[in-house]
């Protein structure tokens, strides 16, 4: 690890004010690991954990606004998360251990990098190390010919192949959550879908972030009436391990049909990855299995499996029909 300096920021305004070439660390999960592997080589440390950002509130118009600072394990157990938005208490209670949901936080868990094991060594980027184009753009991606096991097929570009690791953020995918931010340049608003950046020719810009924004918190809608949702993530050991597909589902099934439906998929994609394929797929047709099928089928159609993951298209289908099924069971 480089040396760096610590600061710890009393307010928003002093936080803002020392961002400048610093690193906001919240509750340090994976921002100290990739410091510890010269991903990350920091200069400042900006702490964030004094700030008034730990609330989660009802808003007037029925939503909910989580705080940046909640932590994972608080937005899985609270009452009104389990009760009208579980899909994000179910995603948020399948990733890492209870010890590291009590750390994480939500701005933090939002803005987590790839765990590509070639991203993730010290030397990639460098001469003589594995190429990288998210540590140093131009000296390629390793993965492409290396072991890809757990890389993406959706989103993919020949730049890049890495996976976007989040649990959390698949369900905050389906539930069309806004994210908002506060920086040099004042107050804004970004929606989930444009958070997260495709690799293209640009893999090391993975978000929408500019230079010193501080999340300061994300509003989730109001629940959808009649709907019910749901999280599955498929994965090598039970517990303690990253998707290797998952599925987030908001649907409401009326007279049979299916009236609304959100579709997001995680363990896939190159970012949370919402498919509106899958949603058109499915709006209006009976809530049975051929209709989920076709979903699950529109859903990866533009996959692009690589020598070792071609197993996540059928594994990644399958992980969708049933999430589809579970979300409209009327019992
Ligand atoms: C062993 C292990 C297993 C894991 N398994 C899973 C899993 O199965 N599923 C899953 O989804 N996740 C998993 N994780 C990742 C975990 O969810 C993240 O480490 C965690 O959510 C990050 O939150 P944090 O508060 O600790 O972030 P930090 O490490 O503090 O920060 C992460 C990044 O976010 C930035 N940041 C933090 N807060 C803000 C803010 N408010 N505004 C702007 N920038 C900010 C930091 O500068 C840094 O770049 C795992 C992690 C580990 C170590």
């Amino acid at each position: 690890m480089e040396t760096f300096s610590y600061v710890k920021a009393p307010n928003v305004e002093k936080a803002l004010a020392s961002a400048d070439g610093a690193k906001f660390i919240a509750g340090g999960t994976t921002l100290v690991d990739l410091m510890k592997l010269y991903v990350e080589t920091p200069k400042t440390l900006v702490d964030i954990n004094l700030l008034p950002l730990d609330k989660i509130e009802k808003l007037p118009d029925g939503g909910l606004r989580i705080g940046a600072m909640v932590r994972n394990s608080d937005l899985a157990w609270s009452e009104e998360v389990k009760k009208s938005y579980p899909v994000l208490s179910e995603a948020l209670l399948s990733g890492a251990s209870p010890q590291l949901r009590n750390m994480a936080t939500t701005g933090g868990n939002l803005l987590q990098r790839t765990r590509c094991m070639y991203f993730r060594e010290p030397s990639a980027g460098t001469p003589g190390g594995y190429g990288c184009n998210k540590r140093t753009p131009g000296t390629g991606c390793a993965a492409v010919d290396g072991f890809n096991r757990m890389h993406a097929v959706l989103g993919t570009s020949d730049k890049c192949i890495a996976t976007h690791p989040s649990d959390m953020c698949v369900a905050m995918a389906a539930l069309e959550a806004v994210i908002h931010v506060e920086g040099p340049k004042g107050k804004r608003t970004i929606a989930f879908a444009d958070f997260h950046k495709l690799p293209g020719e640009t893999p090391h810009i993975e978000n929408a972030l500019e230079a010193g924004e501080l999340i300061t918190h994300v509003d989730l809608p109001k629940p959808v009436e009649g709907a019910k949702s749901t999280y599955l993530k498929l994965r090598d050991r039970a517990s303690y391990e990253f998707a290797l597909a998952s599925a987030a589902v908001v649907a409401r099934v009326e007279g049979g049909h299916i009236r609304y439906i959100r579709v997001a998929m995680g363990g896939v994609g190159t970012k949370p990855w919402r498919s509106r394929e899958a949603e058109a797929a499915l709006m209006g047709k009976p809530a049975n299995e051929a209709a989920f099928k076709a979903a699950a089928q529109a859903a990866l159609a533009k996959a692009k499996p690589q020598k070792d993951n071609a197993f996540k298209v059928e594994l990644a289908k399958r992980c969708l029909v049933r999430s589809l099924k579970t979300a409209t069971a009327t019992a």
